[in-house]
């Protein structure tokens, strides 16, 4: 239902609950933060309202980079163990995913018979299949644009990696999704909204796009591995 990312060099939790708190109004089921640090991912997540979540996001950590998600959820219960964010098996990869992938039985069948899956949600099948193809020797990078071109449905992704506090993994299709742009970070949102408190410069992303989102830059590539630029807009509205 609702996406949000911060990379930077602010206390990105913070960030991360307020924005969802923005995104509230949407409605939702559950929610979830997860961000990285020296120590490792800190993954939290809750049934029920944001302030269900602030009661168990642990204040003593203290990470620059994560992600977050309000969901409505459409495949698997409402309940705690669906929420999001979704890991991998080994927990390397952590992702919130917006939408539905129609084809996630399929792909399960055809390329993760042999993993066991943490949760009854269509999602965490990208975050498995990521997995995979860096398992198999591919780059995260590419094991990203592979897992994309699977995927047949609707999404708006924001995904980590334990092993790289530096990147941000985003892609749309058919589910909006923007980037904010600010000094010294950047920022993941489904909507506007969520980040007008650090931000009203945001690049739209079109379906079929993947980006790679650091601190300081914003890499917008066709799944074709071509560049994309895209200028940014000023988003008139008040946070
Ligand atoms: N299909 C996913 C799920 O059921 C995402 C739902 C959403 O967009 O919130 O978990």
């Amino acid at each position: 239902c609702g996406i949000v990312g911060y990379i930077g060099n602010q206390d990105a939790k913070e960030i991360l609950l307020k924005g969802l708190e923005k995104l509230e109004y949407r409605g939702y089921d559950s929610a979830g933060i997860a961000v990285i640090n020296e120590a490792g991912v800190h993954l939290f997540k809750e049934k029920g309202r944001i302030a269900e979540l602030r009661k168990i996001v642990d204040t003593e950590v203290s990470a620059t980079v994560g992600i977050g998600h309000t969901r409505w959820a459409t495949h698997g219960k409402p309940n705690k163990i669906n929420a999001h964010p979704h890991q991998s098996a080994s927990e390397r990869f952590t992702i919130v995913h917006n939408g539905v992938i129609e084809n996630y039985e399929l792909l399960i069948e055809e390329f993760l018979s042999d993993v066991t899956f943490k949760s009854d949600t269509d999602t965490e099948v990208i975050v498995q299949l990521v997995e995979k193809f860096v398992n198999e020797g591919l780059e995260v990078k590419e094991a990203f644009r592979k897992t994309l071109s699977k995927l047949e449905g609707s999404y708006a992704i924001a995904m980590i990696d334990r092993h790289n506090k530096e990147t941000i993994y985003v892609a749309k299709n058919k589910s909006p999704l923007l980037i904010g742009l600010g000094d010294g970070f950047n920022v993941v949102a489904s909507d506007a909204m969520a980040m007008l408190q650090v931000t009203k410069e945001f690049v739209e992303l079109m379906d079929k796009e993947m980006v790679i989102v650091s601190e300081d830059n914003v890499q917008i590539l066709s799944l074709t591995g071509e560049n994309v630029e895209r200028k940014p807009f000023i988003a008139k509205l008040d946070a």
